[in-house]
């Protein structure tokens, strides 16, 4: 298991546990058109339009229920026709590592131009002490990269990405049909609205903070209809989702639960 890996299924529910940060939605059928599955703490977001289903982000290698929860929700995974990953970490592009089973081969795979420096290890995730964390995942090659601002079809969808650097530096958030906007691991979420994401594993947090105030200045907010996180679930109250995303929820302070209805710990059930 590489260090990233180690750190992701081992460091980092210990350090949460009991903290409230991590509350995905549940598997299952969200809005009228979006639905979800639930892998540890970790969603991946289904989006359908007539005959066409595209999907953000691809949860973790190997992911035991993977198929089990595809089908409860009514996906055949070879039916999604387009991948857009927010980020390359291992629990949003595990899923399509090439030494596992990828559920998702029939998909055209989308990903920001600058986070491709993390599938070719030209940047490093995070320097821990002395250790320069690498990435664990590799992807096939013929995936498409994005520019901030770009806007792709895929048949009658319209999804546009955002760069919002901070988390990781080619980080993207996706707008889609200008109503539902997708911010992987750029806001988390709680009863209070949106604040930036918790810093232990954020590349720069104070660049997260200036990257979601810029989205926020260039997105409509009055049009849209759902925020969806990748670890906090989503709100309907777009305005919300910004409320405070210039403050980080502070996980270190004794007591400080961000969460009271998060699990205690995403990672002991599977279902
Ligand atoms: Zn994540």
């Amino acid at each position: 298991m590489s260090l990233i890996d180690y750190f992701a299924m081992h460091v980092v529910p210990k350090m949460y546990r009991g903290k409230g940060a991590l509350h995905p939605a549940e598997t299952g059928i969200l809005t009228d058109n979006v639905s979800c599955i639930r892998e540890y703490d970790v969603n991946i977001f289904f989006i359908r339009k007539n005959n066409t289903l595209i999907a953000i982000d691809a949860g973790y290698k190997n992911y035991p229920s993977f198929l089990k929860k595809a089908k409860k929700i009514n996906i055949n995974p070879s039916d999604v026709k387009a991948l857009f990953l927010t980020h390359v970490d291992p629990d949003h592009a595990g899923g399509l590592d090439i030494r596992q089973t990828n559920h998702f081969s029939d998909a055209e795979i989308y990903l920001g131009r600058i986070e491709e420096n993390y599938l070719t290890n030209t940047y490093h995730r995070k320097q821990i002490g002395p250790f320069g964390l690498k990435n664990s995942i590799s992807i096939k090659d013929g995936y498409h990269l994005l520019e901030d601002g770009e806007v792709t079809m895929i048949d009658d969808l319209k999804i546009q990405a955002y760069l919002v650097p901070g988390h990781t530096l080619g980080h993207m958030a996706y707008l889609v049909d200008d109503q539902l906007l997708f911010t992987g691991d750029s806001i988390a979420l709680n009863k209070d609205g949106g604040w930036c994401f918790f810093d232990i594993f954020n590349y720069n947090s104070k660049l997260n903070i200036q990257s979601l105030h810029d989205l926020k200045n260039r997105i409509n907010l009055s049009e849209i209809r759902y925020v969806f996180t990748a670890h906090n679930g989503f709100t309907d109250i777009a305005s919300e989702a910004f409320r405070q995303t210039d403050v980080i929820p502070n996980l270190k302070k004794k007591g400080f639960v961000f969460d009271k209805t998060a699990p205690y710990d995403c990672f002991t059930d599977e279902e």
